[in-house]
């Protein structure tokens, strides 16, 4: 018998939830986590009172209400809405596309000008037939003046190359709203945890022991002999010592400023879709939860390209990587005492809702 049933490798969102389900169920676990603290991506640190979110900006949605009940059974949630503003070169537009941006780019008033204006617009690249990139997507599904003020510059410098080097099918659709809603979200249920997400995982992982500042590939034969198993939330290729080769990502690097005002910029999240401004976005943290304290904090995000000194943000799902991926997915299937699981492990894109979805799923069919 061995010390622990579990070893989550991961304190992030995926391994807390699987340590508390675990738990319930009259498992034992140990949780490490290479950083100093707990949470992952999602984790939050107070700083001058205010709730920072360390790896990005995190909102929670979801339209599935047993997800919705399971983390408000830890943390109250507050009501906040994202509502993006665009800024490009000074003039400010509402985010997602709706008409309130639609007024704003041609002064139009009802739903049925809004229409007429963008058929407009798109009538310009009825030739393009089958589009080449995402540029000639984009303007043949929006027209001149969204692709230029909104999209170009914004996906340049996230892609970090031209639009017309993107693929076309990054842009499936655009998601025109011909109502006055601001609210980037569709989901039925959405908020912030009050008090920050660090809170949520705290309360997930009560009772349960953890170690950080552990790399797991630093102490593996000692750390695998303590328990049963082992829950995997970390790189996939890294697991297997990258014998297929490394996974791409793309990285994001993150300017902070404390700010003397109490209000920078009166929005939590600007983007600023001009290529000349080298972030894509200002984010102001106090707006996640109403903040009324003396100073501010902002954080100003710029893309990065990927390297091993750099956090892994976004997986690039394409054919080259998404083949990589699945040899050591196949590999990895063969490993009986290890269950792999979360956005690094999976290789996947997963939203918060996500992937605690997934992670109740993964112990509902161990335990
Ligand atoms: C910029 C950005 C913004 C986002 N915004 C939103 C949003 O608004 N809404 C939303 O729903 N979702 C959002 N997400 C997604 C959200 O961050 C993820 O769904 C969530 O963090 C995934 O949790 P996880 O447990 O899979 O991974 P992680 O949180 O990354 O946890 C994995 C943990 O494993 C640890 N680890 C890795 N390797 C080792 C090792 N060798 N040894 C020890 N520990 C290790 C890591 O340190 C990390 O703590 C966003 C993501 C990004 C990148």
């Amino acid at each position: 018998m061995k010390e622990y049933d579990y070893l989550i490798v991961g304190a992030g969102l995926f391994g807390s939830v699987f340590a508390h389900e675990a738990k319930k169920k009259g498992k034992k676990c140990l949780i490490i986590d290479k950083r100093n603290h707990i949470a992952g991506n999602v984790y939050t640190e107070t700083i001058e009172g205010i709730n920072v979110h360390k790896y990005g900006a995190h909102i929670f949605h979801t339209s599935n209400k047993e997800i919705w009940d399971y983390v408000n059974s830890f943390v109250e949630f507050n009501r906040f809405t994202n509502s993006p503003i665009a800024n490009y070169k000074g003039k400010l537009y509402n985010l997602p596309f709706n008409m309130n941006t639609f007024h704003q780019l041609w002064g139009v008033i009802t739903p049925e000008e809004a229409m007429a204006k963008i058929e407009e617009q798109r009538s310009e690249y009825a030739h393009i037939t089958e589009p080449k990139n995402l540029e000639e997507q984009a303007l043949v599904l929006g027209g001149k003046d969204i692709y230029e003020k909104l999209i170009k510059g914004y996906t340049e410098k996230q892609w970090g190359r031209p639009a017309t080097e993107i693929p076309s099918f990054i842009i499936r659709r655009l998601p025109f709203r011909f109502t006055y809603d601001n609210n980037y979200f569709k989901d039925i249920y959405q908020g912030i945890p009050i008090g920050g997400y660090t809170k949520l995982v705290e309360k997930l992982v009560e009772g349960v022991e953890i170690r950080l500042n552990i790399n797991y590939f630093e102490n593996k034969e000692e750390l695998d002999a303590l328990a049963e198993k082992v829950v995997y939330t970390g790189k996939i290729d890294e697991f297997f010592n990258f014998e297929f080769g490394e996974l791409d990502y793309r990285s994001l690097h993150f300017e902070n400023e404390i700010i003397d005002t109490p209000n920078y910029q009166g929005n939590a999240v600007i983007n600023y879709t001009d290529k000349d401004v080298p972030y894509t976005r200002i984010i102001e943290h106090k707006h996640f939860e109403f903040g009324t304290q003396e100073k501010t904090y902002v954080t100003k995000e710029y893309p990065h390209e990927f390297s091993k000194d750099n956090e892994s943000y976004y997986p690039i799902n394409d054919d080259k990587n998404q083949e990589i991926f699945e040899k050591y997915q196949a590999k990895s299937a063969q490993y009986n005492n290890v269950i792999f699981g979360g956005r690094l492990a999976e290789y996947k894109y997963y939203d918060m809702h996500q992937v605690i979805e997934k992670a109740l799923e993964t112990v509902a069919k161990e335990l």
